[in-house]
């Protein structure tokens, strides 16, 4: 066996998520990401980044922390791990779950764990599933999603997710999903529509969907707080509570997707509470550990709970080898420590204000921007080819890839966002002021190179 340099072993033997699979086997990656520590990232070659993406949304407290680390160590040595089936259970999933149940409030009375926001949603269905049929109503079983939600890769959570390149390929969605538009102000509203009337009429499509596939086949409808991979849009004012009237006329239960919002991003601990939604179940990721670990989980209110755990025969047919690890539920707790100890969700909250300021001073006059957006520690920068009225550029051009590729190359990790010539910001919460500012600067140096290059 030649001993190969890891940079020539990935890009020989390693088939990457979300890459350019032809590209990648003949370039190789575009950074080997060696050493983290707050927001700061280091490469293979010594090269300095700052990550203005927390990974994927989800490093909460940024790299490196030994708390966790500490946690992880402590956790191995004692109990490396037990699984959750047939009742057997190990301390600290247990300890979470109050944890969690403490934190989200309003009913919600249990947690069922996995591993990953895609697979949490697949629980989900299958949640959804037997609680109509063990209600005798075997019929209720579709779920509508949005457009440029994003849910998860899965089969069934690929098909929840709204962005058509995702279906395309695999031949998705399940036959039994449905879409609607997504509360996106910028490409959605009508010419001088205002919030209400536009939440409304999103209201409208959502209930003419329902009394169209008949109110007795629509299981549940499935929401991001604020749509995250989809494009950072920010749910218009009154659009849930317009929502969740349609919800509850229906008997159609609301899921929240969390697995961005959760823990803090939005400034709340959950996002449904900085939003007014009150979810029957709700799915959690990603900030649940900070990603120091994998660890997912659906939470589920009283009322889906009673109907599921309503008599003494039959077992709940569902379950992951690593449901409820102890290493994932340790590293858990250890950061939720942290995120309460450093006051960290006020920290996402202001470090979000500064963030939005920047951005707006930065980007809001420029002709190639369409939209600042953002809340709590989640910002977009749209670009389109002309403004007013909004005209999107031809996507041949590439532009928002071509604007991360640029602030790649002066240090800056942001993402571009499928479909739209957007461009994400999601820092972690520890973010520093100078750091916000780079950037940002960062970023903007980079839209002035691609602009050039447009003219
Ligand atoms: N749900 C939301 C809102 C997400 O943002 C993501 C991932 O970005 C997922 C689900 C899927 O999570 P995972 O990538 O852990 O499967």
């Amino acid at each position: 066996m030649t001993a190969t340099s890891p940079v020539d072993a990935d890009r020989r033997f390693v088939f990457h998520p979300f890459s350019n699979a032809y590209r990648h086997e003949r370039e190789g990656a575009t950074a080997m990401v060696v050493r983290g520590r707050g927001t700061r990232l280091e490469d293979a070659d010594g090269r300095q980044y700052l990550d203005a993406m927390a990974g994927l949304w989800c490093v909460n407290v940024g790299y490196g922390r030994e708390e966790i680390a500490d946690a992880l160590h402590r956790q191995a040595l004692e109990l490396s791990y037990f699984h959750g089936f047939s009742s057997m259970a190990t301390a600290p999933p247990a300890l979470l779950a109050e944890q969690i149940i403490a934190r989200a409030g309003g009913s919600m009375t249990k947690v069922f764990y996995g591993n990953s926001g895609s697979d949490a949603n697949d629980t989900q269905l299958k949640i959804v599933a037997s609680y109509n049929n063990r209600r005798g109503r075997p019929e209720k079983k579709k779920v509508i999603s949005r457009d440029r939600g994003y849910h998860g890769v899965t089969i069934a959570s690929a098909s929840l997710t709204g962005l058509p390149a995702m279906h395309a390929e695999f031949d998705l969605p399940l036959p039994q999903i449905r879409h609607v538009s997504a509360p996106y102000r910028l490409w959605n509203a009508e010419p001088g529509e205002d919030d209400r009337a536009f939440s409304a009429r999103l209201a409208d499509e959502l209930d003419a969907m329902i009394r169209a596939e008949g109110p007795e086949t629509v299981a549940a409808f499935i929401a991001e707080p604020v749509q995250g991979a989809g494009g950072v849009i920010v749910p218009p004012e009154g659009y849930f509570e317009a929502i969740q009237r349609v919800l509850r006329e229906h008997d159609v239960l609301l899921i929240a997707d969390e697995v961005i919002s959760g823990f803090g991003r939005l400034g709340h601990w959950f996002g449904s509470h900085r939003f007014g939604l009150e979810p029957d179940l709700i799915t959690i990721a990603k900030g649940v550990t900070s990603a120091y670990v994998p660890l997912s989980g659906t939470i589920v209110s009283e009322r889906v709970w009673k109907v599921l755990a309503d008599g003494p025969e039959g077992v709940f047919q569902h379950g992951y080898t690593y449901s409820a690890h102890p290493l994932g539920a340790a590293a858990a707790l250890a950061n939720l420590r942290l995120v309460e100890e450093e006051g960290l969700i006020e920290r996402a909250e202001r470090q979000g204000e500064t963030l939005r300021a920047l951005l707006r001073d930065a980007f809001a006059d420029h002709p190639l921007v369409g939209e600042v957006r953002g809340a709590g520690l989640m910002a977009a920068v749209e670009f389109v080819a002309e403004r007013d009225p909004a005209v999107r550029f031809d996507p041949a051009l590439q532009v928002a890839p071509r604007i991360v590729r640029a602030s790649l190359d002066r240090g800056i990790i942001t993402r571009a966002l499928p479909a739209a010539d957007t461009i994400s910001f999601s820092p972690p919460f520890v973010v520093t002021d100078d750091e916000l500012a780079d950037m940002v600067a960062g970023t903007r140096a980079a839209l002035d190179q691609v602009a050039g290059e447009l003219t």
